[in-house]
């Protein structure tokens, strides 16, 4: 499924530190030692409401970041860690129920005695059957296992999703993959600062190789021969912005010209391993990378697969085995976070039960820390931002009324979806005891595949969630044209029943619009009111959204973040105007809840000030130069000071509300201005 997130790169959000406010104390929205008074709302908005804050907050030693965003996951993960903890230390839960599940999978990914017993012999059956392989011809079984067990990263993709050409059906689909950087282009770039991590992710490869026995020498002639197999996996591969054009990535197909693009790889042994020997068609994203991989199959000898196939297994398992492995997976992922220390185990455990089990996790959170009335709450603001929405699209200027009949029916079919699903995901079949991460692990995810591989030829169904309950973020999915707020995001400093509209609606209300706005972005708005992959646009209409688009997207190309680090304004492009569009909606929702009825200040601010203050603080946030420098090149999201500053600078709202004039930084000269909604 496609969805666009609010904030990305899962595996960089880690949290920590500060502990959380004191039970039943509301603060204040706002701290005035968070703000720089000595710089001016209008040169620097950024640095105005959060550079008191930026001075003396100090990013925890675990993490890449620290900011709104990290604190609040950190708040969630005190909560969640009460419920595993509890549920590990309950021997009489019910087996099979949830708190025995939950109770059983942190405990046994708790105990770093029995991970350090076993050293790698739990990964031990996985690799035997990989130096089993005769030839080449036997990559397609062996990949197929590797992929009904849930291990990530091999040779490409396949699983299943909706059809986003009939999203009322799932279909397979089947793409590019195979590679363990975070993007293709991290092997394709030639600057000193590419090359070097490509050389230190050779040293990572031959290490993992020889903490697994493989011995030295033969480790480091391995691990040039992996990277040379993923490099020339990323040289067939769509790059990151190739891969937002939703129409390049669909060419659904019968299942021989599939077989037709990489005739040496066994496609009929592949399915019959995963199954579905049957498979008559199938989606593929990107058949350039197929013919790349066929190449590379008949020009790469056995036994360099076979080192690639053992890095994989090895790397895919690591955080479950002993500490030599994690230390090793952290001191190379490090270099793309900067985080100094390792997250500490009970987080790492925590992540992993969310991940495996998370609906069963996600169930107790809500039961414990999300109200009906804050679902309820929650959903009159979305409407209140529909409404506004609703409102916008009959004065745009530039919009035919046809168009707009057709945006307002897109509109009036957004599924709200507030908290949590309406139906939990059920865990059969997935086997948890007290004895091993990595069994419990392999069984979730074996499951978790067969559950997923089920779905071909299958009715979409439309209740699902990607996310779990607790989650710090939002989504929207085109295909289900949906939006999504998890429980996790719905408070403090997003949102609080006590809060004065502006504060909620500058955070929390700038959220939804965002999400909202996802959906007649510059991809969103390919897809129709049901999902569906289809041009509903007059050519004029999509004309002048081009430009307006074309203007957010030079806005952004000319940030500079560190050194000759640009944010790439075509990769960023669609969360850009998701920003832009969501604070202008949300302004607007703001001055309709309001009803023209004059408002008094609020701590010396007035109710606009304040909309704009919760708007930059939601985005407050300190990053290292590793994360910063690895978001820039992978996440479709822009560093928060330019979330901040970079939409605010487009809205003469927001200049009215500080009394910014023309030739203030944060005021654009009108004819480069960018506005769509
Ligand atoms: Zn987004």
């Amino acid at each position: 499924m496609n969805v666009t997130r609010l904030f990305a790169s899962a595996a960089l959000a880690l949290l920590l530190a500060t502990p959380a406010a004191a039970a039943g104390q509301k603060p204040a929205v706002f701290d005035r030692a968070h703000f720089d008074t000595t710089c001016s709302p209008c040169r620097d908005f950024d640095q105005f409401a959060s550079g008191g804050w930026k001075r003396t907050a100090v990013i925890p030693a675990a993490n890449p970041t620290w900011g709104s965003f990290a604190q609040l996951a950190e708040n969630n993960q005190l909560a969640l860690s009460a419920i595993l903890e509890s549920a590990a230390r309950d021997r009489s839960a019910k087996p099979g129920s949830p708190t025995a599940m939950i109770g059983a999978y942190y405990s046994a990914c708790m105990d770093s005695a029995a991970a350090e017993r076993a050293g790698f012999t739990p990964v031990q059956p996985l690799l035997s059957g990989i130096a089993d392989m005769k030839s080449n011809a036997d990559l397609a079984a062996q990949a197929a296992w590797l992929h009904s067990h849930g291990v990530r990263g091999v040779l490409f993709n396949f699983g299943a999703g909706p059809d986003i050409k009939n999203s009322a059906r799932n279909i397979a689909n089947t793409g590019q993959g195979g590679i363990s950087l975070p993007d293709r282009d991290y092997y394709l770039k030639t600057d000193s600062l590419s090359v070097a991590l490509l050389r230190a992710y050779e040293g990572h490869v031959a290490r993992v190789l020889a903490l697994a026995g493989t011995p030295e020498a033969e480790a480091r002639s391995a691990a040039a021969r992996v990277v040379a197999i993923e490099t020339a996996l990323s040289r067939a591969s769509m790059n990151n912005v190739q891969r937002r054009d939703p129409n390049a990535t669909y060419h659904f197909l019968p299942l021989d010209s599939l077989a037709a693009f990489a005739p040496g790889f066994g496609w009929s042994a592949y399915l019959s391993g995963r199954g579905r020997a049957g498979l008559d068609s199938v989606n593929v994203g990107q058949p350039d990378f197929f013919r790349g991989l066929d190449r590379l199959i008949a020009a790469t000898p056995l036994a360099d697969w076979q080192a690639y196939l053992r890095f994989k297994v090895l790397e895919d398992a690591a955080p479950t085995l002993t500490q030599a492995f994690a230390d090793e997976d952290f001191a190379f992922s490090s270099r793309m976070s900067g985080a100094r220390a390792q997250q500490p185990r009970w987080k790492r455990c925590l992540r992993a039960t969310d991940g495996d089990l998370g609906d069963l996790l996600g169930q107790a959170y809500v039961a414990r820390h999300f109200t009906p009335q804050a679902r309820e709450r929650a959903l009159v603001m979305v409407r209140n931002l529909e409404s506004a929405l609703a409102d916008r699209l009959v004065t745009l200027d530039w919009m035919s009324d046809a168009t707009k009949a057709a945006a307002r029916v897109k509109l009036d079919a957004f599924s709200n979806k507030i908290g949590f699903p309406d139906k939990w995901r059920k865990y059969d079949g997935v086997k948890v005891s007290r004895d091993s991460w990595f069994a419990n692990r392999l069984s979730a995810r074996k499951a978790e595949t067969a559950r997923n591989f089920a779905k071909i030829g299958q009715p979409v169904d439309r209740g699902e969630w990607n996310m779990t309950p607790p989650t710090v973020n939002a989504f929207y999915s085109p295909t289900f044209n949906s939006i999504n707020f998890p429980a996790g995001i719905l408070q403090p400093p997003f949102y609080d029943a006590d809060w004065d509209d502006a504060a909620n609606y500058g955070a929390i209300g700038a959220v939804i619009g965002h999400e909202m706005t996802h959906g007649f972005d510059d991809r969103g708005r390919q897809f129709d009111a049901n999902g569906n992959l289809r041009d509903w646009w007059t050519a004029q209409d999509a004309a002048n959204y081009k430009a307006r688009a074309d203007q957010v997207e030079a806005q952004f190309n000319a940030y500079t973040v560190l050194d000759s680090l640009h944010v790439n304004g075509k990769l960023t492009l669609g969360e850009n105007i998701a920003d832009l569009g969501g604070i202008a909606l949300a302004y607007a929702a703001f001055q309709k809840a309001q009803g023209g009825r004059p408002a008094g200040r609020i701590d010396g601010f007035t109710p606009e000030q304040r909309f704009f203050l919760a708007y930059a603080q939601v985005w407050r946030s300190l990053m290292r130069d590793e994360a910063l420098r690895t978001r820039v090149l992978t996440d479709p999201h822009s560093p928060a000071h330019w979330r901040v500053n970079g939409p605010l600078s487009n809205l003469d709202e927001f200049a009215r509300a500080f009394g910014c004039k023309e030739g203030d930084e944060m005021v654009r000269k009108q004819e480069l201005r960018a506005r769509i909604w």
